[in-house]
């Protein structure tokens, strides 16, 4: 099976690039609907990011009934409105990216006690259209996050500028994290994955790689 296979080769070549440490796939499994991703779950994967809260939430809930051991990434821009049920379904929000969302999401952590791990998303090439927060005020913001909202920053992720080299993107990222004491480095997607490997990903978010183009 297609995915099977897919899975399989995307962590080997992972590992490959960075044989030190073992890296995580997140299957992006957005805009698949739910027979898609069963396939992936069948194979035994455990790891799915999603980009919008309102779709995860019409398709997870069945699949991880059936499913253990499920852990959800949110990589998509969020919205404080959406900040409750973000707190309440996702493992792992990925994109913490000022101060506003910050305050959301510790007040929701504070109300639920769930405790999603959570990451601060760079916006690397400081792209206007782009979410997250600049290189410049990435260790302020990181502190900022702990000192005002208490939160637990885990670690960092990008997403490149799609017509750029990907290579220092990663590298600044990496940097980022390093001199924060950041343990989690979310970066690399279908097309680099291997770069962001070699550069000291820990997490790389696959999803066409994984399950084929989406449907449109
Ligand atoms: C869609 C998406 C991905 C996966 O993209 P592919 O090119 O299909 O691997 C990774 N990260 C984010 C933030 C995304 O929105």
């Amino acid at each position: 099976m297609a995915i099977r296979r897919n899975l399989t080769a995307a962590l080997a070549e992972a590992d490959e690039a960075d044989k030190a440490d073992a890296i995580e796939i997140v299957a992006v499994s957005k805009k698949h609907i739910a027979a898609t991703i069963e396939k992936a779950l069948a194979a035994g994967h455990r790891v799915f990011g999603e980009n919008r809260v309102q779709e995860a939430l019409g398709k997870w809930p069945d699949l991880r009934a059936r499913y253990p051991g499920v852990v959800l990434h949110l990589i998509g821009p969020l919205q404080s409105n959406k900040a409750s049920d973000a707190v309440a379904f996702f493992d792992v929000i990925e994109t913490i990216d000022r101060p506003k969302i910050a305050k959301a999401i510790a007040a929701e952590i504070a109300r639920q006690g769930r405790r999603p791990r959570l990451l601060v998303q760079v916006n690397t090439g400081e792209e206007t259209q782009k979410a997250g927060v600049s290189p410049a005020d990435a260790d302020a913001f990181i502190r900022a996050c702990k000192d005002d909202h208490g939160l637990v920053i885990e670690g960092v992720m990008c997403i490149p500028p799609a017509e750029e080299p990907p290579a220092p993107h990663f590298a600044l990222l990496k940097k980022i994290a390093d001199r924060n004491n950041l343990q989690t480095i979310s970066m690399g997607m279908s097309h680099d994955y291997e770069i962001a490997a070699q550069l000291g990903a820990t997490h790389v978010r696959v999803g066409s790689g994984v399950f084929g183009p989406r449907p449109v």
